[in-house]
């Protein structure tokens, strides 16, 4: 089956077929470097880097660029609240946001571009703009002229005129329409600034991604992605500029992911109700974080909470239970007792099957991990069976590799490895039993028992075999 994606600009999932056979060029709006990021912020980082590990999964070559805005109202607001300079502001918080990224385990992109390295890029694309009749200069800004653009809001489905009709009575009277947007801005005292054809000043934040976009992945790209609150104005601005620039189309397939709501109300900063990612990464692993993310579909609006959090938790934990405990059963088998009996069971090829089937359809990584949660259904039901036989250890060894392949771009199984996974306990356990074992050889039967007990109370069952003890973390229905 063909991978299909929603698309905004046809509004309808299309087949992804790109420009070039097998290779997708992919840009993501980044973050402005002027906080942390809070975990609104987080969610598009985490579903495309997903996707984009999936693209690779399914055998793409990836090109994948997110830009920096490091020049920007709030950078330079805030530097000159703490009385620093922007740059200073900017580099602060774009050292944060690739240690947030890291932990969260994202993939590095192959480039991310900051604003201030491509401000040449920005001053030709605006000239040309400015030739071809679509923008004009007044007083040193330079303006966008949205009636010159045939297509202005294609991707949003705004119409130019319900647009005017709803805009607010405009201060700046030196724009042709209200509709009409800042390429080019005239510095201010006291703010960073640039030499242009049009005097000292700084870009738009819209032009920004257009000049990144296209001369990172060229005059037009497969995926351009973001927020959705970023359709309008950022992306149709995007489109407005690039188009115009270019008469070619800027991006094929433009993806957009849900909002992150707080008590019905979408998380942001300027509401003041927000977690940093950061603040949220101190209480849970940031596993969790994805888990969380991608147990809903990425395009649903998804709600913020501890509790829900905490379920994405015990999902979690539900797999790396299951993978601890196969790992358990099949190092307790030995390899070589892992019979390949022929083909592997009906049940596990048909889940694995179902769950690439619903990545393929507008990457609905909620729907896969339902085929997971059922593929660690089946490795539970084998497990309790106790004594296991040849076919069923070679079940168990394709839903691991199973599970783990899907972990190449779902990245939750680091969970596994951390201190909250009971895989660090493995050698503290190992040595309880031995204890246990000199103890019954010791006849001091009281203190063995005490020692099994207490750990089934913390969620560890021992079993007796004739030559040795093994365990198990207690399967939960
Ligand atoms: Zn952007």
């Amino acid at each position: 089956m063909a991978i299909r994606i929603y698309n905004t600009l046809s509004r309808k999932k299309d087949e992804l077929k790109p420009l070039e056979p097998n290779k997708i060029s992919m840009y993501v709006c980044g973050p402005t470097v002027y906080d942390y990021f809070h975990v609104g912020n987080a969610r598009p980082f985490v579903v495309y880097d997903a996707f984009r590990r999936y693209l690779t999964y399914r055998g793409f070559e990836v090109k994948y660029v997110m830009n920096l805005t490091d020049v920007d109202d709030k950078i330079i607001k805030k530097a000159n609240e703490q009385g620093v300079s922007a740059s200073e502001i900017a580099e602060k918080y774009t050292q944060a946001f690739f240690e947030d990224i890291e932990k969260l385990g994202i993939k590095k992109a192959d480039y991310y571009p900051r604003a201030t390295e491509s401000i040449p890029g920005m001053i030709k694309l605006i000239e040309i703009l400015v030739d071809k009749g679509i923008a004009y200069v007044v007083d040193g800004d330079v303006f966008y002229e949205v009636a010159k653009f045939k297509d202005y809001g294609k991707l949003s489905g705004k119409n130019i005129e319900d647009l005017k009709s709803g805009a607010r009575i405009e201060v700046d009277e030196r724009k042709k329409s209200p509709l009409d947007f800042a390429l080019w801005k005239v510095a201010k005292p006291g703010e960073p600034y640039w030499e242009s054809p049009w005097g000292k000043g700084r870009p738009g934040w819209h032009i920004e991604c257009s000049v990144m976009s296209m001369s990172y992945l060229g005059e037009t790209i497969d995926i351009h992605a973001g927020g959705s609150d970023l359709i309008f104005p950022h992306h149709e601005n995007e489109i407005a500029q690039s188009e115009g620039a270019t008469g070619k189309p800027f991006a094929r397939y433009w993806m957009h992911n849900g909002f992150l709501n707080i008590e019905g109300e979408k998380m942001s900063k300027s509401l003041g109700n927000f977690f940093t990612a950061r603040e949220i990464m101190k209480k849970y692993h940031p596993a969790v974080i994805r888990m969380f993310f991608l147990l809903k579909h990425y395009r649903s609006p998804i709600n913020f909470s501890e509790e829900r959090i905490r379920e994405a938790q015990q999902a979690l934990q539900r797999i790396s239970t299951a993978m601890e405990n196969i790992k358990l059963a099949l190092n307790e088998a030995g390899a070589k007792k892992i019979e390949k009996n022929g083909e592997l069971s009906e049940a596990i090829q048909h889940l694995k099957q179902q769950a690439i089937d619903e990545l393929d359809d507008d990457f609905n990584t909620a729907g896969a991990l339902a085929s997971i949660f059922d593929l660690v259904r089946e490795a539970n039901l084998i497990l309790n069976k106790g004594a296991l036989a040849g076919t069923d250890l070679y079940d168990l060894s394709q839903i691991k590799k199973t599970i783990e392949e899907f972990d190449q771009f779902l990245g939750i199984l680091s969970y596994s490895e951390s201190k909250e996974s009971s895989v660090a306990e493995a050698p503290l356990i190992e040595l309880l039993i031995d204890v246990r074992k000199k103890l019954r050889e010791a006849k001091q039967w009281a203190l063995a028992d005490e020692i099994r007990d207490q750990l089934l109370e913390l969620g560890i069952e021992l079993k007796d075999r004739p030559d040795k003890t093994t365990w198990h973390r207690r399967l939960k229905s």
